[in-house]
């Protein structure tokens, strides 16, 4: 049986990112916010470059390894404008989808944002957070993803605030995410905010005023895929995290994800269920969720991963692998059906068997 120490504060071993880089265009100083990542970041002696306008010049070289590399390690300050400030539904995962941010500053081989963001990878966060908040109170009660699940409107409105980037990742530089929650804190409604992570740092995160509408999961996978999750915290790190966001009474869940249905994924799949079951041990009233997403990809987001990262030993061939149409008529490729049926069969016993308090939701 894995051990975990039941410690209730975390740490991590690698260091919070750091852009190399922050650019600000003239609009992100408006705001108090955008101001407030500036300060930040010369606290923490990185490069402010104070744009004259609010195009994003990025001006990166035309070796394509070189221009993923600065785009990776630069981060904007800009301002979301109306149109991004209008929520989409977000299924399966929450009525609304929020971002507080667009891009990833780690290099996992399957991100899932080569499929959605157009560009390159440079991520932007918004200076308008508090106009992006404040829009939020229009939403509540409308919701048509969980709020009209029998099993999950006891959630209330629910907000998503990972699709397009990985909030905590970025909290060290923006504050952005301590803030929502802060916010959602403060908001006396029937409405929660939800993010999932690769990252481990939420030091910040423990002593918010959260009121519990605010749940944390920990995106994890067995260690054997650690290889393709470059620059985000190790599993271990992430369970602890999450353990210590349980013991300060967040509600929270795991995002197991890609689930890749390689050779050994029974016995490294097994191990993880342990690590995590050992992580959430004895966390009084824990409410724990868990999230099952299998390993996908498009002709588009396996074009763009194969620029990121060639040589990636990510599978990504046709073996035990469909072609699946989705509802916005673009095709994906997933595993067949008997993988798939293998794949869910393992995981309602073995996390009915290691943390049989725990809601799969899908
Ligand atoms: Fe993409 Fe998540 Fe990895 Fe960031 S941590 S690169 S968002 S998969």
């Amino acid at each position: 049986m894995a051990t975990i120490s039941t410690a209730p504060a975390t740490t991590r071993s690698q260091a919070a990112w750091r852009p190399r880089r922050l650019l600000v265009t003239r609009s992100g100083f408006d705001f108090a916010h955008g101001r407030g990542i500036v300060a930040r970041a010369e606290a923490q002696g990185v490069e402010v470059v104070a744009l004259a306008g609010d195009r994003l010049a990025l001006g990166l070289p035309d070796d394509p390894r070189r221009a993923y590399a600065e785009a990776k390690s630069t981060l904007a300050v800009v301002v979301a404008p109306p149109s991004k400030r209008r929520l989409q539904p977000i299924a399966p995962s929450a009525d609304w989808r929020v971002d507080l941010a667009e891009g990833c500053p780690a290099h996992c081989s399957y991100c899932y944002l080569a499929g959605s963001l157009k560009g390159p990878p440079i991520t932007r966060v918004y200076a308008n957070l508090d106009e992006i908040l404040d829009g939020l109170p229009a939403y509540l009660g409308q919701g048509s993803i969980t709020s009209r699940s029998e099993a999950r409107a006891h959630e209330g409105t629910t907000f998503e605030a990972s699709c397009y980037t990985d909030p905590l990742g970025l909290e060290a530089i923006t504050g952005s995410l301590s803030a929502a929650i802060a916010w959602f804190g403060r908001w006396e409604a029937a409405a929660q905010l939800r993010f999932t992570t690769k990252f481990a740092d939420v030091g910040p995160l423990l002593g918010l005023d959260h009121q519990k509408r605010t749940r944390m999961r920990a995106s994890i996978n067995p260690t054997m895929f650690a290889r393709f999750e470059g620059g985000t915290a190790q599993v271990a790190e992430r369970l602890a995290a999450l353990r210590a966001m349980a013991l300060a009474g967040y509600p929270i869940g795991l995002t197991i994800a890609p689930i890749i249905a390689a050779q050994g994924w029974k016995e490294a799949y097994g191990r993880l269920l342990v690590d995590a079951a050992a992580a959430l041990a004895d966390v009084p009233d824990l409410d724990c969720t868990v999230e099952l997403i299998t390993h996908r990809f498009t002709a588009g987001s396996k074009a763009v991963l194969d620029s990121w990262y060639p040589g990636s030993a990510l599978d990504m061939g046709p073996a035990n692998r469909v072609i699946k149409r989705t509802k916005f008529g673009t095709e994906k490729q997933v595993y067949d059906a008997p993988t798939m049926r293998s794949l869910r069969d393992f995981f309602e016993a073995g996390i009915a068997a290691a943390i049989p308090s725990a809601r799969i939701l899908y």
